[in-house]
């Protein structure tokens, strides 16, 4: 080992790597039990993408409409377009209100009715009735900047209970024994240090991995840091073909108008002035689920309805909105509207266009947050040691298509799971076995590839190159024909990395070394999106192959597994197996919800 690095030891009962809101859940769960639990974060906490979520969190409160839980259920296995684990989403909508409940205690000021109660919206795709409508009033909304303040208070709570902050700390990859997780090495960004966490429990919460996109509305650190460390480690990621496109992100700028604007009364509307999405969803129209508001958008832009110049966007109107009404719960986006579109949205029509903005697939865990992988047969063998929450996860609550609303509430429901399940498992100050010999030579022998690394293709050249290739190839419509032209562009840019050029050599403030990293890592998860989605040969959710326009669940349903071998720049390999989806509910008070057509 170069004696370039120092090396920093720590130990603790538990390690969550991430602080947005399903990293800061665990954390102050864990820490809560009294377990010696640290959190890393390669930003400040309040900083991660949860606080861009503007439009709220999904719990059948009742408060604005009549609701149940099990309507919840209902919307959510039918906007998976029955690719959801029915166990994991029963469990989801259970919990949510009592999750809900324990933020509004943890101190996020939720907007409010007349009576005091939390003020509810509607968002796209949840209704009343088992699915026969009409629209149902279930997320909880802090006016549009739920996120921020869920942060917020979750962080000042994690303090509370004594965790341990290790801020703009870079992990590196995680430390495997026989299968067994046993902790993780990450870069200390500010002296360069490599600190050697060990612990009995690791959570993964480092978020989803939309910067493999051009335009996104996820921020620039979204590179789905903890899925690669999954794939380094061996261990497989599931169902990535079904990546969201969100309905309105601002055109040209890729930033998020939220959903909540249509459940406040927004719609779109094409060239010829026509409200469309009552064509494609007579009943829920504009709150039809996103996969199909943003394919009926594709499609009235590709039949030449767009509007616009070159015909490549469509506007959403929000100038009929009583502009009180707009100030007091959608403050936000008003700005936003201004300052990246330069309209005054009590006016005039946004400009607007299906962006990349959530990733249905991660790393495959049960709804405890632990992590599973295929086992001598067993599709539901667990990873001792290993937990994964948030977007990073793959639980599977979403499916082939995630509900707005519904991920704010996955990260509490499944961070709040993770922290009781390790209460239960185990006991604060266990000791520690030593750490396997050469802990740490993985992670150095990346850092040390990377930061030498003369070639002639910068990181940022690389990266664009990724990015056009996925929108391009891998996006609302899919063929046969493009994905397969997808599959060996990514394979060539891919083994570009082996050419890549860093500037700088330091491991102190090294911004150029750590977007290496960070692309060496969205490279591998868009080599797996890719191969995964030429592999399904059916169209489900956020999936559509043209060439297969029909949902099979004959033969696809069931979850995708990926594994990935040839690191370092050679084009990457992917290897598919699969795992059943569950079709059985966690209690008797839940009745699976059968496949159907999905109409809304
Ligand atoms: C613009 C926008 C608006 C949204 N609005 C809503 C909404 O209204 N309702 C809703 O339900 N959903 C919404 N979503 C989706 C939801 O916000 C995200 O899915 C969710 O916030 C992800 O949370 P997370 O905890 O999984 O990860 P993130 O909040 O992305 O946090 C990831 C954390 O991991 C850390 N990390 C990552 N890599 C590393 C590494 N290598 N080393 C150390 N730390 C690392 C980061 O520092 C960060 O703390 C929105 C998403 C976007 C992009």
């Amino acid at each position: 080992m170069p004696a370039s690095y120092q090396i920093i030891d720590h130990s603790y009962d538990a390690v969550v790597v991430g602080a947005g809101g399903s990293g800061l859940r665990a954390t102050m769960g864990i820490a809560e039990s009294g377990l010696k639990t640290a959190c890393i974060t390669k930003v400040f906490p309040t900083r991660s993408h949860t606080v861009a979520a503007q439009g709220g969190i999904a719990a059948s409160l009742g408060n604005n409409s009549p609701d149940h839980w099990s309507w919840h259920m209902y919307d959510t296995v039918k906007g998976s377009d029955w690719l959801g684990d029915q166990d994991a989403i029963e469990y989801l909508c259970r919990e949510a209100p009592a999750a809900v409940y324990e933020l509004e205690h943890a101190g996020v000021p939720f907007s409010r009715n007349d009576d005091g109660t939390i003020y509810q919206r509607p968002f796209g795709g949840h209704m009343q009735n088992m699915g026969e409508g009409p629209p149902v009033q279930r997320t909880c909304a802090a006016a549009d900047r739920t996120g921020h303040a869920m942060l917020h208070a979750l962080y000042q709570q994690s303090l509370k209970y004594d965790a341990d902050f290790y801020v703009e700390y870079f992990a590196l990859d995680l430390i495997m024994e026989n299968g067994v997780c046993r902790g993780v090495i990450a870069l200390c960004m500010e002296t360069g240090a490599i600190h050697r966490f060990r612990a009995h429990s690791v959570v993964l919460a480092t978020g989803g991995y939309g910067r493999c996109y051009f335009s996104a509305t996820s921020a620039h650190t979204c590179t789905g840091d903890g899925n690669a460390m999954v794939l380094r480690a061996g261990l497989p990621l599931q169902d990535m073909e079904f990546v969201q496109f969100h309905p309105t992100g601002i055109y040209g700028a890729g930033v998020l108008i939220t959903e909540g604007a249509r459940g406040e009364g927004g719609y779109l509307t094409n060239s010829e002035g026509e409200r469309f999405m009552e064509r494609y969803a007579p009943s829920a129209k504009d709150l039809a689920s996103r996969d199909v508001v943003s394919r009926s958008m594709a499609l009235e832009m590709r039949e030449g309805r767009g509007v616009g110049k070159n015909g490549d966007h469509i506007w959403l109107h929000l100038d009929h909105i009583d502009p009180k009404v707009l100030h007091e719960r959608l403050p936000g986006i008003t700005e936003t509207g201004k300052i990246f579109a330069g309209v005054d949205l009590t006016r005039q029509p946004l400009p607007v266009t299906p962006t990349v903005h959530y990733n249905m697939g991660g790393i495959p865990t049960n709804y405890h947050g632990e992590v599973v992988h295929l086992k001598n047969g067993d599709p539901d063998a667990i990873v001792p040691g290993l937990f994964a929450v948030g977007e990073a996860a793959c639980v599977s609550v979403h499916g082939a298509n995630r509900l707005g609303s519904n991920s704010l509430i996955d990260l509490v429901v499944f961070g709040r799971a993770t922290g009781l399940r390790l209460r239960e498992t185990l006991k604060p100050g266990k000791s520690h076995n030593p750490l396997p010999k050469g802990s740490e030579e993985l992670s150095i022998s990346r850092l040390d590839k990377f930061r030498h690394a003369a070639g002639g293709s910068p990181t940022a050249e690389i990266r664009v190159d990724m990015q056009r290739t996925m929108q391009k190839h891998c996006a609302v419509f899919r063929d046969n024909a493009l994905l397969s032209e997808g599959q060996e562009k990514i394979a060539a840019t891919y083994a570009r990395l082996g050419d890549v050029g860093v500037k700088d050599r330091s491991l102190i403030w090294n911004t150029d070394l750590v977007e290496t990293l960070e692309l060496d890592n969205l490279l591998a998860q868009s080599v797996v999106t890719m191969e995964s989605a030429a592999n399904r040969t059916e169209s489900r959710g956020a999936h559509v192959n043209e060439d297969y326009p029909d949902r099979n669940d004959g033969e696809w349903m069931k979850h995708t597994i990926a594994t990935f071998a040839g690191w370092g720049g050679t084009g990457g390999k992917v290897d598919i197996a699969y795992r059943p989806v569950h079709d059985y509910t966690l209690t008797d008070d839940a009745t699976y919800i059968k496949p159907k057509k999905r109409v809304y």
